[in-house]
């Protein structure tokens, strides 16, 4: 009995990749219509749009 083939890897495919609009250090995008942010911004920006 042959094993499967191997699936697609779990983790997504990068759609798009540039410079953190923010800190310019390269970084990756996923999805469409995302800023290419890298975490560390990412993370900065939700808790700036988190606050009242
Ligand atoms: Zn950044």
């Amino acid at each position: 009995m042959s094993r499967p083939i191997d699936p697609a890897p779990a983790r997504p495919t990068p759609v798009s990749t540039g410079p953190c609009v923010r800190c310019r250090r390269p970084t990756t995008r996923y999805g469409t219509g995302a800023s290419p942010l890298c975490a560390a911004c990412r993370q900065a920006r939700a808790e700036w749009l988190a606050r009242p």
